[in-house]
């Protein structure tokens, strides 16, 4: 007999770094999971130790196809997040998003099922608000190489909103700052598996521009916890909702953190800055605080100690 509290969840993206160690959350409370995954940047290594879970199910499915299944909950994360990954096919990213969308909310309407959207602080685009705060609109560019992703993203957004109104689904829109952590692949090509990577190995840590820029960057482990807090929230808190780690640093000051914390001899090279690279991120996390109780619990040092600790066995 099905354990009453146990719940069918469908992760889209679960192969990739935030959706499987959202797996291995879901599993860890007692729920049966569905990873969907084409791969892109998803591979079978970070879900391999799932496999054998006769909980855990696989599937190998591009989400800009419909998909028929039955499950309770939808966590849709499917869509490369590093602006690498993302710009290599801009065309794909945008359909991702976007057709992605409407397929998971299609099958969360035919199932009614509760459907959670990884969104992003790329919606506030190069924000003229700082800290961004969930009321703000943002300032992306419609035309840029960012634009596959951002307004893709945005879109989803939209759709998320219109299917809550007009089908009255039980939604959730998580907008998610700079997230870091094990998992992320060493050719990722975000900043902070590029650094400690880059320091790793020896080689000169590549810094965009003149390293002013701004991220604040939040562990997995505390973002996962708020997906969970969220996704179980009261269903009338439907966000949009920052989730993120507020302690802001400049590109520099985390290259020369992981240069220190390494004990590495690179050197700092300077690079072209990428277009439409945004000059400052920082949460604004009250609504996250005030709704879900929850805030960041791990600091950028143990984090970064974690995450060095991973990509040295890696590497080795
Ligand atoms: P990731 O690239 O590691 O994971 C994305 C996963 O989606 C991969 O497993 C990939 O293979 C899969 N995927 C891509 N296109 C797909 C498709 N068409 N069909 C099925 N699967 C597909 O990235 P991540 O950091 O784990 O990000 C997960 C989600 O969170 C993304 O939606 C991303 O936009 C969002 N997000 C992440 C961050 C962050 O800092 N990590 C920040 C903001 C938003
Ligand atoms: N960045 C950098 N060197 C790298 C990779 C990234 O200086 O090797 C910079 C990048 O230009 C940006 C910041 O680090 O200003 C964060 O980049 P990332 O790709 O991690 O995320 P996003 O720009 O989407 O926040």
């Amino acid at each position: 007999m099905k354990n009453a509290l146990r719940k069918r969840v469908l992760v889209t993206g679960g192969a990739g770094f935030l959706g499987s160690h959202l797996c291995d959350r879901l599993l860890k409370d007692g729920h049966e999971v569905l990873c969907v995954d084409n791969f892109y940047t998803g591979t079978k290594n970070n879900i391999a130790h799932l496999l054998e879970n006769p909980f855990f199910e696989l599937v190998r499915h591009d989400v800009t196809f419909p998909l028929y299944i039955e499950v309770d909950e939808i966590y849709n994360l499917a869509c490369p997040a590093s602006p690498v990954h993302y710009q290599h096919d801009p065309v794909q990213t945008t359909k991702t998003s976007v057709h992605g969308a409407i397929n998971m909310l299609g099958l969360a309407k035919r199932v009614r099922a509760k459907i959670l959207q990884a969104s992003t602080s790329e919606v506030y685009g190069d924000p003229a608000v700082h800290p961004q705060t969930e009321s703000y609109w943002g300032n992306v560019n419609t035309i840029g190489v960012r634009s596959c992703y951002d307004e893709g993203k945005r879109c989803a957004e939209t759709l998320f909103f219109d299917y809550y109104r007009q089908h009255k689904l039980n939604i959730k829109v998580a907008r998610i700052f700079n997230t870091y952590g094990p998992r992320m692949l060493p050719n990722d090509g975000r900043v902070v598996s590029n650094f400690i990577v880059q320091a790793l190995q020896g080689q000169a840590i590549t810094v965009y521009g003149d390293g002013s820029q701004t991220r604040s960057f939040c562990y997995v482990d505390d973002l996962i916890e708020a997906f969970i807090r969220f996704m179980d929230s009261d269903d009338d808190f439907v966000g949009p909702v920052n989730l993120g780690n507020p302690g802001e640093f400049t590109i520099l000051e985390l290259a020369e953190k992981v240069i220190e914390m390494t004990n590495s001899k690179s050197t700092i090279e300077f690079k072209p800055l990428p277009q439409d690279d945004p000059t400052q991120r920082q949460p604004d996390i009250s609504l996250a605080k005030e709704r879900l109780n929850w805030q960041p619990a791990i600091k950028l040092e143990q984090g970064l100690c974690n995450t060095v600790r991973y990509f040295q066995t890696l590497l080795a």
